[in-house]
């Protein structure tokens, strides 16, 4: 363990946020890390707990509690309390193939289920997750290792987000011949063109394939599976195929007006200041992406995605932001049946949030709000919008609640641009009808339950495409036992490892 007494010598100390009046002037991320001294400390914290739910990866009240890739964290904490900063890198690399990632998007699950966390501040683990990894890059620990035998398997991955990322890493480090296709122009999924800049530099995503292409992973972009390339064609010339294609069918709002001009998905949105600032030098030019300058936005869906779209409006320049959620506002501490270390549902107001209250000096998030209709003016663009209140009532038919319009509720709000962040439906047909795979009602593709296989021979399957809209570390958890799968398939055993 860390230190015996660390967690009562020591108090948490976490990277610190550049303030937010200072960090919406650019599009980078905006945290400094503690020193390598100051993050020592940090380890010592940690008591190795008799039960460490931080790596559990469990399922409690039907949410994930502790880290889902069962990360050894207590181990690490230990190293690097000791300065032994190499070893640490090889225990989280031992289970996280992408910790670059997880360091900066993942919610820290194993955080919300640390023991110190029980009654006083968490360990800092996903900072000290950050520290190791930056410090096996900088010192050189991070680097391609190529396998030193090659089975002669190909295996076609489709889809370079985290979930397919996991699997050519994992099945290339067996020596099997991996190639990925993805139908962006850069790899990276939504690690790339979903997650903002401001979370994720891209650079990073850069630096991590540079090193699997060194490992001899093959990455073929602009090449769209089920249009450009047959699937027929994929399992003449593969021993196997993974799709890994993400949950990418936005869901939409179905309200009059819903075609007036002005009205997009939150990706498409996010999506094009990312390219635009790419291809720009860091710099957005006016007319070469989705802007929200000098407009009233109103983004639809509290979550995540939709705190990325309020962050990146502000940056643009948003006259104001308006962020609408349907449930009702979540407590602000733990409520009596929501005890540690369950995932705790309360409210967070994330770095977006912060922002529009620093800009506007108002929280922009309104809740048990939608859209009723959209006015647009005489040449079709969108001006306003009617929202309506809401309540939670009972469907006499099938008993479940269901959040109910209060009539007379409405009122009239300006309105020049809207995000649709409703969250996703599933994959998309023409990938899934192409390779002629099962889906289920919520179109993510079918598996025997904890399996990979689809009902389509040689074909598996990971990431959001099979379980639905989730997390970066699920989707590398879900890429590392498909991985395994594949690999017993092709062997007739595995020696990859999940955990
Ligand atoms: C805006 C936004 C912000 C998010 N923020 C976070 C966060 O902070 N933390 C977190 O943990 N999670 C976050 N998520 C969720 C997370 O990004 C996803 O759960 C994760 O990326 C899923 O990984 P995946 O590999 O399954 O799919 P994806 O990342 O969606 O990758 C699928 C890839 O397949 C490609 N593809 C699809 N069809 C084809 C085809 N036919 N041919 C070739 N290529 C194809 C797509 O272009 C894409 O690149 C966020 C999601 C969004 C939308
Ligand atoms: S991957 Fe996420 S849950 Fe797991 S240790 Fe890292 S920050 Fe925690």
């Amino acid at each position: 363990m860390g230190k015996p007494t660390g967690f009562m010598d020591y108090a948490r100390q976490d990277k610190t946020a550049e303030q937010p009046l200072e960090r919406i002037k650019h599009f980078n991320e905006f945290y400094t890390p503690l020193s390598k001294e100051e993050q020592e400390i940090q380890g010592a914290r940690c008591m190795a707990c008799g039960v460490p739910f931080c790596q559990s990866g469990q399922n409690l009240m039907g949410m994930a509690s502790g880290c889902p890739l069962h990360n050894l964290v207590p181990e690490w904490n230990d190293l690097i309390y000791n300065g032994n900063w190499e070893e640490a890198y090889y225990r989280l690399a031992k289970t996280n193939n992408f910790p670059e990632f997880t360091a900066r998007v993942c919610p820290a699950l194993c955080e919300n289920a640390c023991t110190c966390g029980l009654n006083e501040d968490p360990v800092a683990t996903k900072s000290n997750e950050y520290a190791i990894i930056e410090n096996a890059y900088e010192t050189g620990y991070a680097k391609a290792r190529p396998p030193k035998v090659r089975t002669g398997k190909k295996i076609a991955v489709i889809g370079s987000g985290p979930a397919g990322l996991t699997v050519a890493d994992m099945l290339n480090s067996r020596g099997h011949s991996v190639t990925v296709f993805e139908r962006e122009d850069k790899p990276g999924g939504l690690l790339r063109y979903g997650i903002p800049n401001m979370k994720l530099e891209k650079q990073y995503i850069d630096r991590k394939i540079k090193i699997m292409e060194e490992e001899g992973i093959e990455f073929r972009v602009s090449c769209n599976v089920g249009k450009d390339v047959k699937p027929a064609q994929l399992l003449k010339d593969y021993d196997r195929v993974v799709l890994a294609c993400g949950a990418s069918n936005p869901r939409d709002i179905k309200a009059p007006g819903r075609e007036a001009e002005g009205i997009y998905f939150a990706v498409d949105f996010l999506k094009s200041t990312t390219k635009a600032l790419w291809s720009n030098n860091m710099e957005l030019k006016d007319g070469d992406y989705i802007s929200a300058k000098g407009k009233h936005v109103i983004v639809i869906g509290g979550g995540d995605t939709g705190n990325d779209c309020v962050g990146t409006s502000i940056r643009h320049g948003a006259k104001s932001v308006l962020q609408l959620e349907m449930m009702p506002k979540a407590p602000d501490e733990r409520a009596e049946n929501n005890p540690w270390p369950e995932w705790p549902r309360i409210c967070k107001t994330d770095y977006g949030q912060q922002e529009a209250i620093a800009v506007f000096g108002k929280d922009p998030r309104v809740y048990t709000t939608t859209v009723k209709e959209f006015v647009k003016d005489k040449k079709g663009k969108l001006c306003k919008a009617v929202l309506v209140k809401l309540e939670p009532k009972k469907d006499e038919k099938t008993g479940r609640t269901v959040m109910t319009e209060i009539a007379g509720s409405e009122y009239t709000v300006p309105a020049d641009l809207v995000l649709i962040a409703a969250g996703f439906l599933g994959s998309e047909d023409y990938v899934t009808k192409a390779f002629g795979v099962e889906v289920d009602g919520r179109t993510n593709v079918k598996t025997a339950s904890g399996k990979y296989s689809t009902n389509v021979k040689n074909v598996f399957t990971a990431g959001d495409m099979h379980r639905g809209q989730s997390l970066v570390v699920w989707a590398i958890r879900e890429g590392r036992e498909a991985a395994r799968e594949v690999d017993e398939s092709l062997m007739g055993y595995t020696n990859l490892s999940v955990q």
